[in-house]
């Protein structure tokens, strides 16, 4: 089942009401007739209203998801019923009336042949600290436009793609939408595989699985239907030496265990160089130091998450004859035999 009025709004089937009224903020101000003067804004304007209408009532959309029509089109109640149109008289006309308003025209309500372009996906891995900045990037792909030196309509359909056929039953008029004969329901729309390329900007922030949504960059429609959109998927690479969780960052870091004793400074790198991190003397294994704003931006653009420095503490193995000795030294010096029995009484 089509879902023009998701498609409308250039939004997924099972999108938040959030989403869809920030759909709905954008595009209604894109198409504003204040501010677009482009030809079709203002109808572009009034078919995100209406579907916003519908997919903002949770009762409306809901109808919508099962019939695929809307409370108008099915009749169900608003914008007209069939009272008045029954009656003998300019019936034909009448009925073409009313199903060119409850299909809504050229753009079909889900049975016509109109049909929008395939949304593209596009694979792009960027590394961790593209992720952090944002970048531009320019995109290389293939995609569906009209065939060069064709045209766009069809002389039997006008290139919608469908004709509406009435037949009158026991019941009263069906109106029928058929794929048009004389072009299969393309709208004599011939499409060609052609290459582009595109500037995009990648938000700082962005983590794997995230799809930037680029309008309008998909393939050509069919039968009057739009194009389709581009779904940018982000991977982002795994990086040598930061794990990332959220927006924060973590880097483990080996410290010799006499600095770990002593306490020591530490210069660890960040994702835009390096910094200074004091350790105090008698620093744990496991202690994690907090640098903040050091992790990747929100890319809702609030702040930065943290970096977090993670102290693992080296014990030395293989040690040379002087060493070993240092280390009984310090052993009998504090008592450490005696220290250890106690705990381990202490535990029984
Ligand atoms: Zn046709």
């Amino acid at each position: 089942m089509a879902n023009d009025l998701y498609n409308t709004l250039g939004i997924e089937k099972n999108a938040n009401e959030q989403e869809i009224k920030r759909a709905y903020r954008r595009l209604a101000r894109e198409y504003h007739p204040d501010v677009n003067k482009s030809a079709g804004a203002d109808e572009k304007f009034k078919e995100v209203q209406s579907a916003y209408d519908v997919l903002s009532d949770p009762k409306k959309r809901a109808r919508y998801d099962q019939f695929g029509v809307t409370d108008d089109q099915a009749g169900f109640g608003g914008g007209g019923g069939f009272e008045g149109f029954s009656s003998a008289g300019g019936f034909e006309d009448a009925f073409g009336d009313i199903f060119e308003s409850f299909f809504g025209g050229s753009r079909g309500g889900g049975r016509g042949a109109s049909q929008a372009g395939e949304d593209l996906r596009y694979e792009l891995s960027i590394t961790l600290e593209d992720a952090s900045k944002g970048l531009k990037k320019t995109i290389e792909l293939f995609y569906l436009d009209l065939k060069d030196g064709s045209t766009r309509s069809c002389a039997q359909c006008n290139g919608v793609g469908y004709v509406e056929v009435v037949q009158r039953t026991i019941l009263g008029s069906v109106s029928q939408r058929t794929a048009c004969p004389a072009c299969h329901g393309t709208g004599g729309i011939e499409r060609q595989k052609k290459k582009k390329t595109l500037d995009i900007q990648i938000p700082a922030g962005v983590e794997t699985g995230m799809k930037l949504r680029v309008t309008g960059e998909g393939n050509i429609g069919i039968g009057g239907g739009p194009r389709g959109d581009l779904y940018v998927v982000i991977t982002v690479k795994d990086h040598d030496v930061f794990k990332r969780n959220g927006n924060d960052l973590y880097l483990d870091v080996p410290v010799p265990l006499s600095m770990a004793v002593l306490g020591a400074t530490l210069r660890v790198p960040t994702l835009d160089g390096k910094t200074d991190l004091k350790v105090p003397s008698g620093t744990q294994p496991g202690t994690r130091f907090r640098l903040k704003g050091k992790g990747i931006k929100n890319i809702k653009g609030f702040g930065s998450g943290d970096l977090y420095v993670v102290i693992n503490v080296d014990i030395p193995t293989n040690l040379s004859r002087e060493e070993k000795d240092c280390f009984q030294k310090i052993s009998k010096i504090r008592n450490d035999e005696e220290r250890l029995s106690s705990v381990l009484e202490s535990l029984a």
